[in-house]
Order: C-alpha cells, then structure tokens, then sequence
C-alpha cells in the first residue's frame, strides 16, 4: 500500500487534469492554505496548440510536454499523481483513479475536473483506427509516422495506382487544426523531402482538406475563411467542403456531396480533426447531480462554473459548456483560475452565495495556415462584438510570439525558437525519425485492451482487492 497521503487539517482540493484548466488552477493555489492534490492520465502538461508541429516534424515532443511534477516541484502544498480517474463520487466526495492495476481512491473537500475533450467520430469511433485525431502526443507521434510510412511506401511501389493512393493526404475537418496540418503536410513534402527520393516525387503528394460546413476555419468569419482557403489553394491543398465522411477504411473514404453523390478517395494516410467529445466523467456528474450535458458531452455548469447541490465542485476548461466560451485555451485557463480564487474565497469566510458568476475575457484567436501566414482576430476594446481582423506575415509572428509565451519552461521555449528557426528559415526539420512503436502501438494497444475486455473495477478499492491508497480528507 502506498501512501503519499498529506496529513495536515488543511481543506484538499483535488484536482483532475494537467492541461491548461488544472495546471493553471493547481498554479493558482500554490500559496493558499491547502493541500492540492493533482491527478492526470498522462504525466505532462500539454500544449495542444502545437501538436501539429510534432505531427510534422518541425518540433520534438519533449518541447510541448514538460512533466507536471517537475512544473510543480516548487510548490510544496502540491502533489501530482499519475492516474486515469475513473469514478467520481460525489456525495461520498472521493476521486478513484487507477494506474495498470493499482487503484487510488482520493477523497476530497473542493474538486476542480478539468478532464478536456477527446475527438469525436460522430458515433463512428470505428473510424479512428484509420484517421487519428490529434489530441495526444502519441497521435501526433502516429501522424508522423504515417505521414512519414506513406512516402517511404510509395517510394518502394511501382504500381501508379498504390503510388497516387499514398501520396493522397486526407485531411478532415477544416477548422484551426485541420487548416494547420494540410499547410505543414504540403510544406513538407513540397520543401522539406523534395529531392530526397528517388523513385518518387514527393512534391506530387495531393493534399486534400475536406468539410461537411460550407467554409474553411468558420469560427473565424467569412472574410478570414476565405483568406485562409485562397493562400492554401496557392500552395496546392486541394479544398472539398461540403463534403460529409460516409465512410472510412485502410486504404480510403467515402465522401457524399452536398447534391447528395457519393464517391471515394483512395488515400491510405488520413487526419480526423473534425469534432470533440468532452470527457465521459461529465456524464458520471451528470447521473449524479442532474446537472445537464450538451450534445458534445460538456458540462452545463452554474454561473461560478459549480454543479447544482455541489458548490465546492467545479468543471472547467473543455469539459464545461457556458454561453459565449469557446473551448480554448484561454477558456480553461480563466476557468481554471476563477475556480482556485473561489476556494481561495471561501477559506476566507466568504460563501458560495457571495461568488461573482465567471466572466470571460476574449483575448482574440488565431489559427496558422503556412510557413509566414496565419489569421487572427482580436475584439476591440469598448465595441462590442467588434474585432480586429488581420491575416499573412504579421498575424503569423503575433502566433510565434503568443504560442512561445504560453509554452511552459524556458528551455523549451529557447529549443522551439531554435527549431522554428530552422524549420522557417532552411525549410529543414529536425523531427522526422519515426519508429515502429509509433505507428502502431496505440491499435496494437487498443486491440490488447478489446481482448482483455477489462470490466471497469468497482468503486471499492480495498474490497476488489486492490491496493489502495486513502488519502485523509480533513
Ligand atoms: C490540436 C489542437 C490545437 C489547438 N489549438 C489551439 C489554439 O491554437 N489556441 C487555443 O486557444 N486553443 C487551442 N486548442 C484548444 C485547447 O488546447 C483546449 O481548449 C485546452 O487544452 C483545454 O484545456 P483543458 O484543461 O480543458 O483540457 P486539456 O488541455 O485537454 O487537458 C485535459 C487533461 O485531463 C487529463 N485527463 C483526461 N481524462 C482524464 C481522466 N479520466 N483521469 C485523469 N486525467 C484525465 C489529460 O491527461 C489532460 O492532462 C487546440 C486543441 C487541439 C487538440
């Protein structure tokens, strides 16, 4: 039995999650009166943002995730434990987590779920064995690796069929994400592993960027939309939108359009960025507290981001729905914030009635397009629903400078400068190694999971006999 249990009267704030929500929140607790406790599935801090660079090659991976722990090691009223929760109790308020077999049930005074969004296949969770999103380094690492496996298959095939089926990339979904992985996909081919084949012409790849919305980056305006789809044309990114995915398997898609035909790409390397699925523990609050949930699985948290009858609950980041919050990174950050402070309030004497409902500030949003092009949209201040709207070089700097600033760690910031500088300067990446393991070790693992067919363990941890660890609330 492991015990790493603080023992002090103080209240426990328990945390779940380590991306910007509950990283920013834990943060924001360092010098209150209590103990944190911060339980992640994964043992880093991950800058989403960039993931498209791993994907691409132009960073390393260590770059975007610092471990939590050596985040946090300064900060002593702060543990971090690694752990899938997979059971929220809340009247019994505790926490179960489990890591391989081990179960750690972790009780609570004040709870902050920050649990983020997985992507969502609209009911087709099939699909993602062929078309991986792009929410974890390991999808990003698998990208690469397939992105990287095409090429070095078309290379060997002298069939023009197989060749023109690799060297198809099929992008779905045309939002920030997808708009920034068909930009890197074309740059790549067209610059970084241009003459580097023989037998092949990697400038001929077709990059195709496909939606089901009429528009490319809708949450941007038409005007932006529009710009952004111009430059990646120029580039040669092929743009099919209204396009809906009927259908999808190991060598290609089927499309339907709009007239209602349906027809087939055959691409072997495809990208799904196409919608999000906040996380399941929503619906676990849900059946517990009533609280409602919103088609994408979010949270309809109160005013002060808590859930009804549990003001010491709070949901924040990706996982909560609130009018006017867009599920970015700012969203979980302020959220992440607002909830600390709250606790920071009570311990003060002030009461969950007394707390000012959570407020947005809209710091703007961009999305980048290619090598010295991006969009961004800022509000201006004292206009109401007025934004500054800007695209090209300077909307592309703003994005390096901005995304170096939120990057956690001053070496990786330093080491993503120098590798941007390389990458946008040369057009060389320095990220392109690719092993087996990567490819392949997400389906093999899923298959693994699938024929182990692992019930979920009871709540119990002492009565399934696991080992356990209680940690004392005060
Ligand atoms: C590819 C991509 C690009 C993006 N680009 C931008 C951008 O340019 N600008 C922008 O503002 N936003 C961007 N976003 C959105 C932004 O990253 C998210 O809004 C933000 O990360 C949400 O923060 P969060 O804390 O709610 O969730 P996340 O950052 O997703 O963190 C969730 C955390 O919860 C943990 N977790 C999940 N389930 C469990 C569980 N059951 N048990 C324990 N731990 C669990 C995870 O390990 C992780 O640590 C992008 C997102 C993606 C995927």
């Amino acid at each position: 039995m492991s015990s790493p249990t603080p023992s002090s009267a103080r209240p426990h704030v328990v945390i779940v999650g380590s991306g910007f929500g509950g990283l920013f929140a834990a943060q924001r607790l360092a010098k209150a009166d209590v103990d944190v406790t911060l339980i992640a599935k994964t043992t880093h801090h991950l800058f989403q943002p960039m993931l498209y660079q791993v994907a691409t090659g132009i960073i390393a991976e260590g770059e975007i995730a610092p471990a939590t722990r050596v985040i946090l090691r300064k900060q002593k009223n702060t543990r971090v434990l690694l752990g899938d929760v997979f059971k929220i109790d809340l009247e019994g308020r505790t926490v179960t987590s489990r890591l391989l077999e081990r179960i750690t049930v972790t009780p609570f005074d004040h709870l902050i779920i920050a649990a983020g969004a997985d992507q969502s296949y609209f009911g087709n969770d099939h699909f993602a064995e062929f078309a991986p999103g792009m929410k974890t380094i390991d999808h990003a690492l698998e990208l690469r690796g397939r992105i990287l496996g095409a090429f070095e298959q078309a290379e060997l095939s002298d069939d023009p069929a197989e060749r023109a089926k690799l060297l198809t990339f099929v992008v779905i979904g045309a939002g920030p994400t997808g708009v920034e992985m068909a930009g890197q996909i074309k740059e790549m081919s067209d610059k970084t592993l241009k003459g580097t084949f023989r037998n092949i012409d990697p400038t001929e790849a077709r990059v195709i960027l496909l939606d089901a919305a009429p528009a490319v980056l809708p949450p941007f305006g038409e005007k932006l939309g529009m710009k952004a789809a111009a430059r990646l044309e120029k580039m040669g990114v092929e743009i099919q939108l209204n396009a809906m995915v009927t259908g999808l398997d190991y060598d290609g898609l089927e499309v339907k359009d709009k007239d209602g035909t349906t027809r087939r790409i055959e691409s072997q390397c495809k990208v799904w960025s196409a919608g999000v699925q906040a996380s399941p523990l929503g619906k676990q609050l849900a059946e517990q507290s009533g609280v409602e949930l919103d088609r994408a699985g979010r949270v309809k948290v109160l005013p002060d981001l808590s859930i009804p009858g549990h003001p010491h609950v709070f949901v924040v980041g990706d996982m909560m729905a609130v009018d006017g919050v867009p599920g970015v990174a700012q969203g979980a950050i302020q959220g992440g914030r607002y909830a600390a402070d709250a606790i920071k309030a009570e311990l003060k004497g002030h009461t969950p009635s007394e707390r000012k409902p959570f407020s947005y500030f809209d710091k703007g949003s961009m999305a980048t397009v290619s090598r010295f092009s991006a969009v961004m949209q800022v509000p201006i201040p004292g206009l109401k629903n007025k934004k500054f709207e800007t695209e090209g070089y300077f909307a592309w700097l703003g994005w390096l400078a901005l995304h170096l600033v939120y990057l956690v760690g001053f070496r990786n910031r330093l080491n993503t400068l120098v590798n941007w500088f390389f990458a946008f300067s040369t057009r060389h990446r320095t990220q392109l190694a690719v092993t087996e393991q990567q490819v392949y070790a997400r389906t093999a693992l899923g298959a693994l999971s699938a024929m182990e067919n692992k019930p979920i363990p009871e709540v119990e941890a002492e009565s399934a006999g696991a080992e356990s660890t209680a940690v004392e609330a005060s």
